[in-house]
């Protein structure tokens, strides 16, 4: 029978709720490495970016090959038309197979909610809106794009959704805990919860904008940031073999509970650097799924 996830009492400390709850977890520090071999017949290769905030073309790197990209948010600076466009122009270049993409808190014209506040307060007082170095000029230009989710025309674009990949289920969903007014914010707890209770169980990859508390979630100032019922969920009831996520850049890198491999593939630094390498994984095809 499925578990029913409760909200924690410490559901709006993290911090607080990670001193408690992280007794009793384990973190193991994985290995980054890209593979150097190919990938085998009987395995998916995923490979995994996010936060990569339209500064794709300062990156060193090149985009390791394999069998399916992914995406976890935040793709742009404020989600501005010709962001988008450029974003989509770049995954049209990428060799794999698929490609599943989710949008972030910076893509700000991909919530409606967001998008119809904005515009009920005629462009809204400064203050109101997120300011990560970005004007009412930019935010009021993004929130003027029509059909934004359209302009994605080189993946599969997953909003509370899932597709199914050589028999691998993967789920797809935007919204994290809030801050400062941006897209897809949700009060800590009972909202989050209600969006991570659409996650069916059985998800084998798991991608959220937001790290679950306690993996790849740990800010510079020494705060966790991450949901704690994201947390709950995804060890209790979801039980995905790997959970890919960003937002939190300086938390990039891969953790295990001893069951669950959590991937933070953020791709820029603190500093809106994109100096981290895309996170490789293969996951065994499942029995009587080829990759032709
Ligand atoms: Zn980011
Ligand atoms: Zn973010």
């Amino acid at each position: 029978m499925d578990e029913t996830i409760e909200v924690h009492p410490l559901s709006a400390s993290p911090t607080a709720a990670w001193k408690e709850i992280g007794q009793t977890q384990k973190v193991l520090k994985l290995n980054v490495k890209v593979p150097s071999a190919a990938v085998g017949f009987d395995k998916v290769r995923f490979v995994c970016m996010s936060d990569t905030h339209s500064l794709i073309r300062y990156m060193t790197f090149g985009v390791p090959d394999g069998d399916v990209f992914v995406h976890a948010g935040d793709f742009t600076r404020c989600g501005q038309k010709d962001e988008v466009v450029q974003f989509d122009a770049w995954l049209g270049t990428l060799p794999h197979k698929h490609k599943i993409v989710i949008a972030g808190n910076h893509e700000l014209s991909f919530d409606k909610r967001f998008v119809d506040k904005f515009k009920a307060k005629s462009g809204a007082d400064e203050g109101e809106v997120p300011n990560y170095g970005k004007t009412q000029d930019n935010i009021r230009d993004a929130v003027n794009t029509d059909n934004v989710k359209r302009l994605l025309t080189n993946c599969t674009y997953l909003e509370d959704s899932g597709v199914e990949v050589y028999g691998l289920k993967v789920y797809g969903t935007p919204w994290q805990p809030e801050f400062g007014n941006w897209a897809f914010n949700l009060p800590r707890g009972s909202a989050c919860l209600e969006k991570w209770d659409q996650i069916p169980a059985g998800v084998d990859v798991l991608v959220t904008h937001t790290p679950p508390l306690g993996h790849g979630d740990l800010v510079c100032s020494g705060v966790r940031a991450g949901c704690v019922e994201l947390l709950a969920t995804v060890q209790r009831r979801v039980k995905p073999k790997y959970h890919v996520f960003g937002h939190i850049h300086e938390g990039y890198g891969v953790t295990s509970d001893g069951k669950i491999i959590y991937v933070n593939a953020s791709t820029c630094d603190i500093n809106y650097f994109p100096r981290n390498l895309p996170v490789v994984f293969d996951v065994p095809l499942p029995p009587g799924y080829t990759k032709n």
